[in-house]
């Protein structure tokens, strides 16, 4: 397998912030729309599901499976919607592209090129009054689910992923998001009935919703610091230990294209592992890691706090490179 994977040039590569988005403010028709009713409807069921299943009970291998497929969901939230479709970290080829994003839609949490995007728009505005989920601005549940459910980022807009929104195949599973967890429910109830398909559907997904979700209310709030950003990331080895490897938080906002979050050995970060070894079977190349200066640049042991939430005083910081570090553009994820 050799080459680079680019996009069909169907739509121009975005080099700069398109004047339509995201920057543009997205007014939410009134009243809820249907995938937002879905949503609300299905996140309420996952939990009732939740507490059936654990008042019913688990042998180990209901448990088993319902670690399983958190685990395998769980690593292709990160691995893939994250470092690959939100930060092209890494390469691979076309047909791999598609299957790991069909696992991805497994973890039910919308499709590749919504999530990807949305994701960039956290980068480029973290922790202003634009991120989409600050939990310094809009607060912890609004930041862990509230944006999720919500209508005001339910839109999928191209313009924030055009490096994988020429592949048609990708903007049909987008579309249909719903055949990752339509058909591992099918299958589950297919191979092992309905325990198999309350563990290991509902309440590994209910793990997986919050565990995910944690990154995005709780890695800005709880964790130290290593790195002078400008946003309120944090390095949590907790969530590093839940999510595979998101919790370094900071580090992955200090420099966000690099494939491993854990920058240093006693930083655990298994979904890098795994990239890793599919690096090693030639499945996907090209991962890209922070370079050794860049470790070094921006430490706040030298430079101070410069996130405006948590100093507001300007420090003696490096001139950032452009485009910033905590604000890039969307061409630079
Ligand atoms: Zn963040
Ligand atoms: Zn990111």
């Amino acid at each position: 397998m050799t080459g680079v994977l680019d996009a069909p040039s169907t739509l121009e590569p975005m080099t700069q912030a398109p004047a339509s988005s995201p920057t543009r403010v997205v007014v939410p028709k009134p009243g809820p729309s249907l995938s937002q009713i879905f949503n609300v409807l299905g996140i309420a069921a996952i939990h009732v599901g939740t507490v059936v299943a654990i008042v019913r009970g688990a042998t180990w291998k209901l448990a088993a499976l319902a670690a399983a497929t958190y685990l395998v969901r769980m690593f292709a939230i990160t691995a893939v919607y994250h470092r690959y479709f939100s930060h092209r970290s890494y390469k691979t080829s076309r047909g791999l592209q598609f299957l790991l994003a069909l696992l991805g839609t497994t973890a039910t949490q919308k499709g590749p090129l919504w999530w990807g995007g949305t994701h960039r728009v956290h980068h480029k505005y973290s922790d202003t009054e634009r991120d989409v989920h600050s939990p310094l601005r809009k607060g912890f549940w609004y930041a862990h689910m509230g944006w999720w459910l919500g209508r005001e980022h339910e839109e999928l807009d191209l313009k924030r992923i055009p490096d994988f929104a020429g592949f048609p195949e990708l903007r049909w599973l987008d579309r249909y998001h719903a055949v990752g967890p339509i058909g591992m429910i099918a299958l589950l109830l297919a191979v092992g009935g309905y325990d198999a398909f309350l563990w290991g559907y509902v309440v590994s997904t209910c793990a997986l919703m919050h565990g995910t979700f944690t990154i995005n209310s709780l890695a800005h709030v709880f964790g130290s610091r290593r790195y002078a950003t400008t946003d309120t990331s944090r390095n949590n080895f907790w969530l590093a230990l839940i999510t595979l490897g998101e919790g370094w938080h900071n580090n992955h906002h200090h420099y966000m294209s690099s494939a491993n979050q854990g920058f240093f050995w006693w930083e655990i970060d298994v979904s890098f592992y795994i990239l890793r070894a599919m690096e090693k079977l030639g499945l996907i190349w090209e991962l890209r890691t922070a370079p050794a200066h860049v470790l070094q640049r921006n430490l706040i042991k030298e430079v101070g706090e410069r996130s405006p939430l948590l100093a507001p005083q300007a420090t003696n910081a490096e001139p950032l490179d452009a485009p910033p570090l905590g604000r890039p553009s969307l061409g630079d994820v």
